[in-house]
């Protein structure tokens, strides 16, 4: 690592829009445990990306925690892209027996969400599990009415991610709906992520390693909660992800296939060898930034001087 600061600011293209960006940046921080990577999206303040950096000193500084398992099954991912790409993009995804299908997405025409599920399906074969996420896009009736319809269109789905905003909207469709229902935005975003399990508005938690602030607060959490989890990326570089398969290997139960595979989603890694699924599954291993690799994904001046401004201002309330 002879060369590289401590802190690196890096910026790499995505290969399809996803959550409405085409570009993903963050930090890399070097410490005496290995790197940790910061990227709190932009549209979280600095209030909430603390723990994102709490989950970066924990893998700068600590490290993880033992784990119980060396491979960890793994989801492919499926952005709101029309069904020949989503067929495409299942059929390449190195054997992920689980999809989890973006819906809702703003924009797109009536029936494009059931399409894209039967290319999923299809691309499948009858015994993959098919998940949706709809990232809050639904209120309750619209959410109801959408998921008997993508329940039909997939052919049974394993369960709706965050159809609806917030811990009473999900409670209140779990009455109407036998799909089973994951949350997501609402443990991660609310100030109580165990609100979630008090009020049975969940069968499934979606845990993710930088928004809780880090892989030991997302066990104690796991713990808490007594629910089945499945760790989510936040669209992380590789030395990103390493901590969410920490945590995924971590877990005492693993019943759900995670959404770690991620790494395809970015057109440069950070890493030459990067957490790529092989046979459904990613091994649970920590790779090292890769010189040439981080110096070719360097940000600009200007957007160095941006994530500056940011670590100023989040270090400050750490
Ligand atoms: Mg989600």
């Amino acid at each position: 690592m002879r060369g590289l600061a401590d802190l690196v600011v890096w910026d790499v293209p995505l290969t399809t829009r996803f959550r409405g960006l085409t570009r993903r940046d963050g930090v890399l921080v070097r410490g005496d445990a290995g790197w940790g990577e910061f990227s709190p999206f932009w549209d979280y303040d600095d209030d909430a990306a603390v723990r994102w950096w709490r989950a970066a000193r924990e893998a700068s500084d600590e490290g993880w925690p033992t784990p119980v398992r060396t491979h960890v099954p793994v989801n492919v991912t499926v952005p709101a892209v029309d069904p020949e790409h989503a067929h495409r993009i299942v059929t390449a995804s190195g054997g992920c027996r689980t999809a989890k299908v973006k819906v809702a997405e703003p924009g797109q025409p009536a029936g494009a969400d059931e399409a894209r599920l039967e290319a999923v399906r299809d691309a499948l074969g009858p015994d993959g599990a098919i998940r949706v996420d709809a990232n809050a896009a639904w209120d309750v009736d619209a959410a109801a009415a959408a998921l008997a319809a993508l329940d039909r269109a997939a052919g049974g789905l394993e369960y709706a991610e965050q159809p609806v905003p917030g811990v009473d909207d999900l409670a209140a469709l779990r009455r109407r709906t036998h799909v089973p229902l994951a949350a997501d935005e609402a443990v991660r975003r609310g100030d109580d992520p165990l609100a979630v399990v008090r009020r049975h508005a969940a069968d499934v938690l979606v845990l993710k390693v930088q928004p809780l602030g880090g892989v030991r607060a997302c066990l104690r959490l796991a713990e808490e909660a007594g629910l089945p989890v499945v760790v989510s990326s936040a669209l992380e570089s590789s030395v990103g992800l390493a901590a969410g398969l920490a945590l995924a290997a971590a877990l005492p139960e693993l019943p759900y296939a995670c959404g770690l595979a991620t790494a395809a989603l970015l057109a440069d890694d950070l890493v030459a060898d990067p957490l790529l699924p092989r046979g459904g599954v990613i091994e649970a291993r920590r790779p090292e930034p890769d010189p040439a690799l981080l110096d070719a994904a360097r940000a600009t001046p200007a957007l160095v001087a941006r994530w500056d401004a940011r670590l100023t201002a989040v270090r400050a309330r750490a």
